[in-house]
């Protein structure tokens, strides 16, 4: 029977490091525990969320119910082939130390996704992404345990239905399952992807850089600009990139000739959300108690530990001045709770 600690503060198990707290926390180690914590909150009528690492959510008061965190560890070859290794991955495993134990073990596909905080169960809910690769590119399928029966069901990749930071766990099964582990397709031998100027300028004076120099560039951006969560509390991405359509881009650059956009397909366009906020003058501004970070002015911190209503407030402080100034909605990245 996994311990219910009842009355539980969360701030060190959320990276913006909000100050609040749950009726019951329980840490689970694997899916029989996971059953038990699901039947204590169904027993107790009490509602549930489940975490990981806790990078993506914010907590904007205390939470009436049970956290459930998954901590299930194990990684096990599957299958393999000429070319490629299955390697399945417990949900509660560290997402950056599984990219280091691919690395280590010459298995490739997961570099350009150095560094992200979280868990491996976390990573295909928003279909995490950074420098031009998706996790989706590399998942074959996942495990998932349904809240409502306790059965665990296989979805293959294509059932997950993975968009830009988006997969059907965000959509029509929000809130359905727990993912309880993740089968990757990694590669032997190494097939770059440097399609993001900034990483290939870092990587410019190597003339075949490796996998593990792609990895280590990836972090030396990553820690030149984002802000790290255990000094600086947040988490990321505070908006997602608006997804807009070639008129609407027409519209925008006659105002703004230099507004930064990038072809998704044929019809639409993706606008950096970052530039949007700087140029309406958010970036390392401070308000209601939160911040713009200077570097990255997409990324809001939390340098005085304020509460999840106070950083809320300042992201509806930059959503107003984004859609008054450009007409474009900012949609927000990480899951508000409760
Ligand atoms: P949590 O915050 O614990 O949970 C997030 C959501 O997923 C919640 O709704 C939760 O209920 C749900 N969830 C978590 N685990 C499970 C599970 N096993 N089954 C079902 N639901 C679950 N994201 C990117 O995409 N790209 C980046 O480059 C990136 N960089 C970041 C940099 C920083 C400094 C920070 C702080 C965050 C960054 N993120 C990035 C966001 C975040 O790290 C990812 O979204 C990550 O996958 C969240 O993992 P987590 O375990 O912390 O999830
Ligand atoms: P950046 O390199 O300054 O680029 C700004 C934005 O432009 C990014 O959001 C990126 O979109 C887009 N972009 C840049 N080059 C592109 C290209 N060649 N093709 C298509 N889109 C391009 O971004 P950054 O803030 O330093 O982040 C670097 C990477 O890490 C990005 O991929 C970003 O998504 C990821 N990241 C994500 C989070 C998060 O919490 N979600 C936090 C930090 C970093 P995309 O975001 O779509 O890639």
């Amino acid at each position: 029977m996994p311990l219910f600690l009842p009355h539980f503060n969360l701030q060190k198990l959320n990276t913006l490091a909000v100050p609040a707290v749950a009726n019951f926390y329980v840490a689970v180690q694997d899916d029989d525990e996971l059953r038990e914590a699901l039947t204590f909150a169904r027993t107790e009528n009490l509602p549930l969320v489940v975490i990981g690492g806790g990078s993506n959510i914010v907590l904007r008061a205390d939470f009436p119910g049970v956290v459930i965190q998954l901590k299930s560890q194990g990684k096990e070859v599957v299958a393999e082939d000429e070319h490629f290794v299955w390697l399945k991955v417990a949900a509660g495993e560290n997402w950056h130390h599984l990219v280091e134990y691919t690395l280590d073990n010459a298995l490739y596909g997961l570099e350009n996704l150095s560094l992200i905080p979280g868990s491996v169960g976390a990573a295909p809910i928003q279909n995490i992404g950074a420098y031009g690769v998706e996790v989706k590119d590399l998942i074959t399928e996942l495990s998932a345990l349904e809240i409502r029966s306790g059965i665990v069901v296989n979805f293959t990749n294509e059932s997950c239905r993975f968009d830009y930071r988006d997969s059907i766990f965000k959509q029509a099964l929000k809130d359905q399952y727990v993912i309880t582990s993740v089968t990757f397709r990694l590669r032997k031998t190494a097939q770059l992807n440097l399609s993001y100027p900034a990483l290939r300028d870092a990587l410019a004076g190597l003339d075949n850089p490796s996998p593990q120099a792609v990895s280590e560039a990836v972090i030396a951006i990553r820690q030149s600009k984002l802000p790290d969560p255990a000094l600086t509390p947040n988490v990321g991405s505070f908006f997602k990139n608006p997804i807009i359509n070639l008129a609407q881009l027409q519209v925008l650059r006659t105002t703004y000739p230099d507004i930064v956009s990038y072809p998704v397909d044929t019809a639409r366009v993706k606008l950096a959300a970052g530039w949007l906020i700087d140029r309406a003058g958010w970036r390392g501004k401070e308000a209601a108690g939160a911040k713009v970070h200077a570097q990255q002015a997409l990324v809001l911190t939390n340098p005085d530990r304020a509460s999840g209503a106070r950083v809320l407030a300042l992201a509806e402080l930059i959503q107003q001045s984004v859609r008054a100034q450009f007409g474009v909605t900012l949609e927000m990245e990480p899951r508000v709770y409760p």
